[in-house]
């Protein structure tokens, strides 16, 4: 399987380009992702010529603005050289499919850094990191996440969940552009969409039904931003539930009345919370492998993911 491209702040893979002359090595990222993401190390501060070790910089509200400055000196002042360095990446990782970062990072972190008053004393507002902050507002649609948020298996799951869909649509789609192409990426994404937000997926299964209307460019961007933020939503098991339900209806006519029986069993025994998600899909595959249309069996919600990195054993 062809690795996936995704951005990641240096620090993140080891390398020593911190304020202090350390790193902040990421056992998950290098140790269990490895396998399956091709990482694209950069380090905005190194890269705008601060030096390390380096004196540290914090977030600043200055004139309704916030600034990024030294925290010894707010009259060394590096957000025009952080946002300018964030627009001149944008086009170097054009084709990445993701992005971790570290939180609390005055450049890299994605939200919830601390922002202190000129005096020096914290104030009660939290800002994006101005580099991150930047690629963010540029690139909305990127799936972009906190390497501390990857512990929490629900925030973990939806980030890789993410990024794979994205890289897929980016494969499927922005490659080749057409209403043929995104008909065949709704198609096989329908579940998956649905099981994070229900509307999202009536209002893009709408989109692509275009009334002839709109342009092909402008329904493959519309389709891009609502698909990203719906995928954001972190799906419940109610509704997982509700899928499992709808693709067993595909089941119906071709499994015995047990069969039929015992998924049922298993997935309500996943909507009370005494089995994981993986246990009712590997039950559906077994069965969609055998019996499935190709319709149904070519569902991105069957395997979003690799199962080797065991995302859903823990949903
Ligand atoms: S700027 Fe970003 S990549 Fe560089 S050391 Fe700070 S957090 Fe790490």
């Amino acid at each position: 399987m062809k690795k996936i491209s995704i951005a990641i702040s240096s620090c993140l893979v080891g390398k020593k380009v911190r304020y202090d002359g350390g790193h902040k090595r990421s056992k998950y990222c290098l140790d269990v992702m490895n396998d399956w993401f091709n990482y694209i190390p950069i380090c905005p501060e190194m890269s705008v010529g601060m030096p390390t070790p380096r004196p540290p910089i914090h977030l600043v509200e200055s004139n309704k603005q916030i600034r990024v400055k030294m925290v010894n000196d707010h009259s060394i002042d590096v957000t025009d050289d952080l946002v300018s360095f964030a627009r001149k990446t944008l086009s170097d990782i054009r084709t990445i499919s993701g992005y971790i970062v570290i939180r609390n990072s005055p450049s890299c972190g994605m939200e919830r850094v601390k922002v202190y008053h000129e005096n020096g004393n914290p104030s009660n507002i939290s800002a994006s990191g101005a580099y991150i902050g930047e690629i963010m507002k540029q690139r909305p649609e990127l799936p972009v996440e906190e390497e501390g948020r990857l512990s929490d298996p629900k925030l973990r799951e939806n980030f890789i969940n993410r990024v794979f869909a994205y890289n897929e649509w980016q494969d499927m789609v922005l490659n080749k552009p057409s209403l043929k192409s995104l008909v065949a990426f709704h198609s096989r994404y329908k579940y998956l969409i649905m099981a994070h937000s229900y509307q999202a997926y009536k209002e893009l299964g709408r989109l692509v039904a275009n009334d002839g209307s709109k342009h092909i460019h402008t329904i493959i961007s519309e389709y891009e931003q609502l698909l990203m933020q719906a995928l954001r939503t972190v799906a419940s098991s109610k509704s997982h539930t509700n899928v499992l339900y709808h693709i067993l209806g595909y089941l119906k006519r071709d499994i015995s009345s047990e069969a039929k029986q015992e998924l049922i069993k298993i997935i309500e025994q996943y909507r009370k919370g005494v089995v994981t998600l993986i246990v009712p899909v590997t039950l559906i595959n077994h069965y969609i492998n055998q019996f499935g249309s190709n319709y149904i069996s070519n569902q991105a919600y069957l395997n979003p993911h690799p199962i080797e990195l065991g995302l859903r054993n823990y949903l």
